[in-house]
């Protein structure tokens, strides 16, 4: 302490007013204080780091919903997408699997969070199975706040490779766990995790949920109870599985802007700053699918959630955005069939997805009534018939495949594989540090950068 006063004295008077109101006043939190207000004085300093990762949007899916966000018009003089003006680059995805070249969801993002690339399935581990840390649990020990958002369950692959460590994907239950096990400095490392996958969370061996409340974290399941909450620290789960896709989604299913929204109001009162993740998860699942209506649905959602993520920052000034796809799913294509036009409007003329649809035909409902009401297409007799035979072979798939073909044939949509592809992936960044991500990068660059921002704020 007498050191210390010996430094104040020399410090006035210029340090007398913070010094002398802060009252008890320790050397180490001078520094520490000290430290900040340089900080505070850098106007490039990176506090807060957004990744949002559209899985498997591949850049064909920004090219159609640039054409949807146009009603369907010529590319001839295109209102850009939000996307498009922070186009920095693209971004190889291959993992290091003995069997594959082409990634899953897991090793791209174990890939993405760690700067390590590993086998199909692995989960924040490498090939030989061990942990690597994540850019999110480095923000944890900087002193950061921390948080999930996905339209997927919350403990699906992508939010997974930030928070967990599994040596396998499909170990659902044993990554829920650790979201509330895995602790840093003796505390839960994500402060907020908002997307489906309530079955995980409340299941018969252990309830999380309860678990969660216990260490004084909120946990919501509606749009109203998010908006209505202001706990700082939050666990909200939407649906059992999945949440249902934007276009089929009810009112009290929060959008992906919803949630990003939520999570960073939250996050945002550390003065620390905060790194979130932000997943469009289910582009690649309506993709896995061929399902042109359900992509679009979802990259629509991704990108009001990224236009909100891209105001704070606009605001905020020290936080960097980065957007980007793990994979490409599907191998879409704009135009197929041997026509050199793609239409966007028959797109625009579904009111619910292809898989809305042919839940309603299962349930008993003719299939002229559900194609008349829930889209304001024109459909043959022939393409109706061809749907009611589909949805009797298969019970299960046949109503959404054939569905999915009727709007795949109408808008020159093609697709080559039921699996995700390799092509390199679009880079949007945005805000201070945003230059670091132009050019040809890798998935692990992404990571390595962001660790050196979260290390030294530039
Ligand atoms: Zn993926």
């Amino acid at each position: 302490m007498k050191f210390f006063q010996n430094v104040k004295a020399k410090l006035l008077p210029l340090a007398a007013v913070s010094v002398l109101t802060a009252g008890i006043f320790t050397g180490i939190e001078f520094q520490q204080a000290e430290k900040a207000d340089a900080k505070k004085q850098d106007k490039n300093e990176i506090r807060n780091v957004i990744v949002m990762i559209g899985d498997g949007m591949g850049t064909p899916y920004i090219n159609a919903y640039r054409s949807l966000k146009n009603n369907g018009k010529t590319p001839n003089d295109m209102k850009l997408t939000e996307f498009d003006p922070n186009l920095t680059g693209m971004m190889m995805t291959y993992p290091d699997d003995p069997d594959y070249n082409i990634t899953d969801s897991a090793a791209a993002g174990t890939a993405l969070s760690t700067g390590v690339k590993t086998y199909n399935n692995a989960i924040g581990v490498n090939k030989n199975k061990k942990r690597v840390k994540s850019v999110l649990e480095e923000a944890k020990e900087q002193g950061k706040s921390t948080g999930l958002v996905a339209t997927s369950e919350i403990n699906h692959a992508t939010p997974a490779a930030y928070g967990a460590h599994n040596e396998s994907r499909k170990n659902m239950n044993q990554i829920a766990n650790s979201y509330f096990d895995d602790k840093i400095n003796g505390k839960q490392k994500i402060d907020v995790l908002l997307g489906g996958g309530k079955t995980y969370f409340n299941r018969k061996d252990r309830n999380l949920t309860e678990e969660f409340k216990k260490t004084g974290y909120s946990y919501v399941t509606t749009k109203r109870e998010l908006k209505k909450d202001k706990n700082k620290q939050l666990l909200g789960l939407f649906a059992d599985g999945g949440l249902a896709k934007a276009l089929d989604r009810d009112s009290q299913t929060p959008s992906l802007e919803d949630m990003t929204s939520s999570a960073i109001d939250r996050l945002n009162q550390n003065k620390k700053g905060f790194f979130l993740m932000v997943e469009g998860s289910q582009i690649d699942w309506a993709a896995h699918e061929n399902d042109v209506v359900g992509a679009m649905s979802e990259v629509k959602d991704f990108e009001k959630a990224y236009k909100a993520a891209i105001q704070f920052a606009k605001k905020d000034k020290h936080t960097l955005v980065i957007a980007t796809a793990d994979h490409t799913t599907g191998g879409f294509t704009i135009g197929a069939n041997g026509e050199k036009n793609w239409h966007a409007k028959p797109i625009l003329a579904a009111k619910r997805t292809p898989e809305f649809m042919a839940k309603k035909i299962a349930e008993g409902k003719p299939a002229k009534d559900v194609l008349t009401r829930y889209t304001d297409l024109t459909f043959t007799a022939e393409e109706i018939k061809t749907v009611e035979a589909a949805a009797q072979a298969d019970q299960d798939k046949g109503a959404y495949k054939s569905i999915t073909k009727l709007f795949n044939t109408r808008s020159n949509s093609g697709w080559t594989s039921t699996d995700h592809t390799g092509e390199e992936v679009p880079v949007y960044a945005y805000g201070p540090g945003k230059e670091k991500f132009a050019g040809l990068i890798n998935n692990t660059d992404q990571a390595k950068k962001i660790f050196k921002i979260l290390k030294t704020g530039k």
